[in-house]
């Protein structure tokens, strides 16, 4: 990073940070934690400092994170801290509406300093559809508008990404929420997508319309091909028929506030119960496969993070979506 793009980025960053130190300081809160990514963890310490310097006492959550989904409240909370500033992130709405406001909970969403336009403006004539959707991840939300008004004057019809389930940018896209695109998924022929990487247009892609990666890091704009997912539920449904005659199957949640899904837990378990297995719940903050075994259990059912990694090496992770493989197979418990 260049010295300039590196005070751009603190002075960005500082300035967001300077609104949320006047409310915190309003608040007169005396101590309050800090959580974030990896990727700006050393952010994290000058965070720390301003905040001393405040006289306010800072609390470091060692954990990186993932989402806002996993906000550490209760970490924090059992550190005497009165607040949490979570940096990274905007706020996470849970999808089974459980409440996630019942701590002062402060979000710092963090916008990539790494530059854009300049990518859209170099291989925009690759999009070949007129009518576009826009959408893309926090890290570069910020520049959107400037990115529609540039489409729309190279002559493309531009429609917006409204809110999803569990985002509050319009457009914005989570691993586990493309309610965005899908949204206006019948108004458009293909997605204009800011960010990088497969995880994020992958979920795009679920519309059914090609996603144009606009990639900062690439320096190009790739394809993800409509419905890029199929082959992964494919590969679940293969695990669930491989599973089905197994009587003893796990459910995985999360402590995660975000991530703790327990209707969820409660449709699974009842399904594989109509199935006649024994199902035993589990939750753990963090799930790692490590953790699973021994309990002689060879599936799981992932009710945490839906875009966990399912390749487990030696026990079978599956969503519960895949589980309606079983109705339609007959099962011979072993
Ligand atoms: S994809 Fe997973 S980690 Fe990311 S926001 Fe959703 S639940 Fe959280």
């Amino acid at each position: 990073m260049t010295e300039q793009k590196q005070e751009a980025r603190e002075q960005w960053n500082y300035e967001e940070l300077s609104e949320v130190l006047e409310e915190v300081k309003k608040e007169g809160y005396d101590k309050v934690a800090l959580q974030g990514p990896d990727g700006i963890k050393d952010e994290l310490i000058t965070y720390a400092d301003k905040l001393r310097n405040e006289g306010i006492e800072p609390v470091m959550i060692g954990a990186s994170t993932f989402g806002a989904c996993g906000i550490a409240d209760e970490k924090a909370e059992r550190m005497g801290a009165e607040a949490l500033i979570h940096v990274g992130h905007t706020r996470f709405l849970h999808p089974e509406g459980a409440d996630m406001d019942d701590f002062n909970v402060y979000y710092l969403p963090y916008r990539e300093d790494r530059e854009i336009m300049p990518t859209l403006r170099e291989h925009y004539e690759e999009i070949e559809e007129e009518t576009v959707g826009l959408v893309g991840v926090t890290q570069y939300m910020d520049r959107a508008e400037e990115a529609r008004e540039f489409l729309e004057e190279k002559g493309y019809e531009v429609v917006e990404g409204k809110t999803g389930l569990r985002t509050t940018e319009p457009g914005q896209v989570l691993g586990c929420d493309a309610g965005a695109a899908h949204n206006i998924a019948e108004k458009v022929d293909a997605f204009v997508f800011l960010g990088s990487g497969h995880f994020h247009p992958s979920q795009v892609s679920e519309t059914g319309e090609k996603v144009y990666v606009v990639d900062p890091y690439e320096e190009h704009i790739w394809v993800e091909p409509a419905n890029s997912l199929d082959d992964e539920t494919r590969a679940e449904h293969a695990r669930v028929i491989k599973h089905k005659d197994k009587k003893k199957w796990g459910i995985v949640t999360s402590s995660k506030k975000g991530q703790n899904y327990r209707r969820a837990v409660q449709i699974a378990k009842e399904k594989l119960e109509k199935h006649g297995k024994d199902v035993y719940v589990f939750v753990e903050d963090r799930i790692f496969e490590p953790d699973y075994k021994g309990y002689g259990i060879d599936v799981y059912v992932n009710c945490a993070c839906p875009r966990m990694t399912k390749d487990w090496q030696d026990l079978a992770f599956v969503s519960p979506d895949a589980l309606s493989v079983l109705d339609e197979v007959e099962i011979e418990h072993e």
